[in-house]
């Protein structure tokens, strides 16, 4: 994956860095908001991770202009202060894909950096496996006629297994996706969700799409 670091903490940005570039990705840094603008302009990016804290041109201008100007679709993921409530949602009405608070996991962050990629690379925003589909504007999820009525962090962990299908899902992914840095130390709650998912998606003797892994997680095929 091609990203673009938009970082001014020298720390931040080269732990980012290092660990993406680890990881097999290509980071592109910019220190500030011009610099970024100007990379993003003459270079493709799959994904823009933006501070919202930056020195000159704020990350929440960033935004509002990469969305404008250069490709409207390339994924932006802001990184915003601790308590950074309402920049999350005026990121979010600047155009930004998702969010991640500070301190965040490196892991985290390169999950989301993923399923976001995946969604900006022309997705039609309908998931499908087998007959079971999920429309990402609408939310509606059905399995063949039927419509599934899923609580949001059912949909979560839904949509996370429809995308990797018919890959398996790890069960710390799917905490991660759910909880975020601070999952549940039993693994009963994931259990009780995925557990909801699999009576209402493989109900009425349907052919069983959700599988167990044993050990490791659950697959969607
Ligand atoms: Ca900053």
């Amino acid at each position: 994956m091609h990203v673009l670091l938009i970082e001014d903490s020298l720390d931040l940005s080269a732990n980012i860095g290092e660990f993406l570039t680890s990881r097999g990705h290509d980071v592109d840094y910019a220190l500030d908001g011009h610099a970024g603008l100007q990379l993003a302009a003459n270079n493709s990016y799959e994904a823009v991770i933006l501070d919202l804290g930056l020195p000159g041109l704020d990350g929440l201008t960033v935004c509002q202009r990469l969305r404008d100007a250069s490709r409207k679709d390339v994924a932006v993921l802001i990184l915003t202060a601790r308590d950074g409530e309402a920049d999350k949602l005026r990121g979010f009405d600047a155009g930004a894909d998702d969010y991640l608070t500070k301190p965040f996991s490196l892991l985290e962050l390169l999950a989301r950096l993923k399923v976001l990629s995946r969604r900006a690379s022309g997705s039609k925003g309908v998931l499908e496996v087998a007959d079971l589909t999920f429309d990402l504007r609408t939310l509606l999820v059905r399995r063949g006629d039927r419509v599934i009525a899923l609580a949001p962090t059912g949909m979560r962990i839904l949509e996370q297994l429809m995308r990797a299908s018919p890959g398996v899902v790890t069960r710390e992914q799917l905490e991660a996706t759910v909880w975020g840095n601070d999952p549940p130390e039993s693994n009963a709650a994931l259990r009780g969700h995925i557990l909801t998912i699999r009576n209402a998606v493989d109900a009425e003797n349907a052919p069983k799409l959700l599988h167990t892994v044993h050990g490791t997680g659950y697959r969607l095929a």
